[in-house]
């Protein structure tokens, strides 16, 4: 296995579906890095507006309580601030659109890592589920916008006509994947942290008892493998080119 560098980010940006996502996969190290004086920055790219089984709820109503609880839960792990796309839960394609507002993000707030689910997971027979086909394409649309579409200053030209937003290379690329990894964060001293933004997302998840859990038993067997007690683990790409 590659040997790895600990990671000193300076400015993250992590990329997800949905609002919860992220504090389910990444909200640790997160919270580790801003409190090292990194720059974070989370992108949300649905709406929202379907994650409930209250059917006198109103989507409209969903996507502004969730995307509040998204901003509450970012407070606590110190970020300095959440973007919103309004494209529709649960149809997101790895379209044109979809990479081109990635790379929007990608070219403002410049992050030298950059975070998100790896696309390639698509289900786990262990777990008895699939991933959501809303991770699945935001992630894909992730890579591609990364590399090489945010780098590339021909690619959606109009970012540097019209909107002055230059190209931007990133170092580092994180990808969650709780069963194949290569890198594990050792967030022993931030799990209680991520777990109290995790809550923010009341909403979501009533049962924050069991969840928590949950959590600590996947970090806990990821962190087996990196010899800490709570890891959050990623395939982790350095670009060299
Ligand atoms: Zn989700």
């Amino acid at each position: 296995m590659k040997v790895f560098q600990p990671l000193k980010p300076s400015i993250v940006l992590g990329i997800a579906a949905h609002p919860d996502d992220l504090e389910f996969s990444i909200a640790g190290s997160i919270a580790k890095w801003t409190s090292q004086g990194a720059k974070a920055y989370y992108l949300i790219l649905t709406d929202g507006s379907k994650g409930t089984e209250d059917r006198s709820a109103k989507p409209e109503d969903l996507t502004r309580v969730r995307r509040q609880e998204q901003r509450d839960a970012g407070k606590i792990i110190g970020l300095s601030d959440v973007f919103f796309e309004d494209f529709e839960d649960g149809t997101l394609e790895n379209s044109l659109a979809v990479k081109k507002a990635i790379c929007r993000i990608i070219r403002k707030v410049k992050p030298d890592t950059v975070l998100c689910m790896d696309p390639t997971f698509i289900y786990s027979a262990e777990r008895g589920m699939i991933n959501h086909t809303d991770h699945r394409a935001g992630a894909m649309a992730t890579i591609d916008a990364v590399y090489p579409l945010a780098r590339d200053h021909l690619s959606f030209p109009e970012l540097l006509i019209d909107e002055k937003l230059e190209p931007h290379k990133v170092n580092t690329l994180l990808m969650t994947n709780f069963e194949n990894h290569n890198y594990g964060e050792d967030v022993t001293d931030f799990v209680d942290i991520k777990l109290k933004a995790l809550a923010a997302h009341a909403s979501q998840i009533p049962d924050i008892v069991g969840r928590s859990d949950m959590l600590r038993g996947w970090m806990s067997n990821m962190g087996s493998k990196y010899g800490v007690k709570y890891a959050e683990a990623f395939v982790r790409l350095d670009m060299s080119l």
